[in-house]
This record gives structure tokens, C-alpha cells and sequence, in this order.
């Protein structure tokens, strides 16, 4: 049994990131269609299905190189994502001893010491100076 299935996957694309999330949403889907009346109850539910019928395809697919590249997208999204939140929350934790501005050039985020009247802000990145009160 666990040869077949070995002999199966043979040159398969098995089991990645972006396949686990899709597992992930469609037990998000099941679970919150329980919750629902009728029409919208069947509407996630078909939903979770294709979720899951997507992620099993991604895992039996013999097109590796494309569920790479598919997975690689999903890579760099989601750090994107985290490091935005990231941000927000290094941001609220020093909220008191620090002011942020994004940059008007490039937006790239600063920080500044707070209570330091108006001052001039160089950006680090591309050198650009504006005036701010801290
Ligand atoms: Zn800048």
C-alpha cells in the first residue's frame, strides 16, 4: 500500500506551503458554513470544495516547475503580509518614545524620537529631507 502510493507520487509535486494554507481555508470554509442558512451554507461549501480539489491538484500535479513558481508567489506574499503587521505592532510597542513617518519620495517608514519639537527628517533610504513635529 505505502509502495503504491510511493509509485504514485513518483514524480508528483507533493505536498508545499501554499497546499497546506488551501488546507487550512478549506477547513475554515467547513467550519463556517456550518454556521450559515441554506443558500450561503451551500455557497462555502462548494467554495471549500474547490479549495480542496485545487489544493489536491497542486499536490498531484506533474507540472513542478509551475507549482513552484506558484508556491515561491505565495512565499513572498505572505512575508509581505507578516512583516507589514510586524511593523504595526513594533510601531504600537514604542508608540511613546517614538513618532513614524513614511517618506513622501519612496515610502519607506521612519522613526523619530518623540517630543523633539519640529524637526528635519533625512530618510535613510533615498536621502530625502522634510520637516516634521515630533
Ligand atoms: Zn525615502
Amino acid at each position: 500500500m505505502k509502495q503504491k502510493f510511493a509509485r504514485f507520487m513518483f514524480g508528483r509535486y507533493g505536498m508545499d506551503e501554499l497546499s497546506k494554507f488551501l488546507t487550512y481555508v478549506t477547513f475554515i470554509l467547513l467550519a463556517v458554513s456550518l454556521f450559515l442558512g441554506a443558500s450561503a451554507k451551500t455557497a462555502v461549501f462548494t467554495l471549500a470544495v474547490l479549495t480542496m480539489a485545487l489544493s489536491y491538484f497542486r499536490i498531484f500535479s506533474k507540472n513542478i516547475e509551475k507549482r513552484r513558481t506558484e508556491n515561491a508567489k505565495y512565499l513572498s506574499r505572505k512575508h509581505r503580509i507578516t512583516e507589514w503587521f510586524g511593523l504595526r505592532r513594533d510601531m504600537w510597542k514604542q508608540r511613546r518614545e517614538y513618532r513614524f513617518f513614511k517618506c513622501p519620495s519612496c515610502r519607506a517608514m521612519l522613526r523619530v524620537p518623540k517630543g523633539k519639537g519640529k524637526i528635519r527628517v533625512v530618510c535613510k533610504k533615498c536621502g530625502t529631507a522634510f520637516e516634521k513635529k515630533t
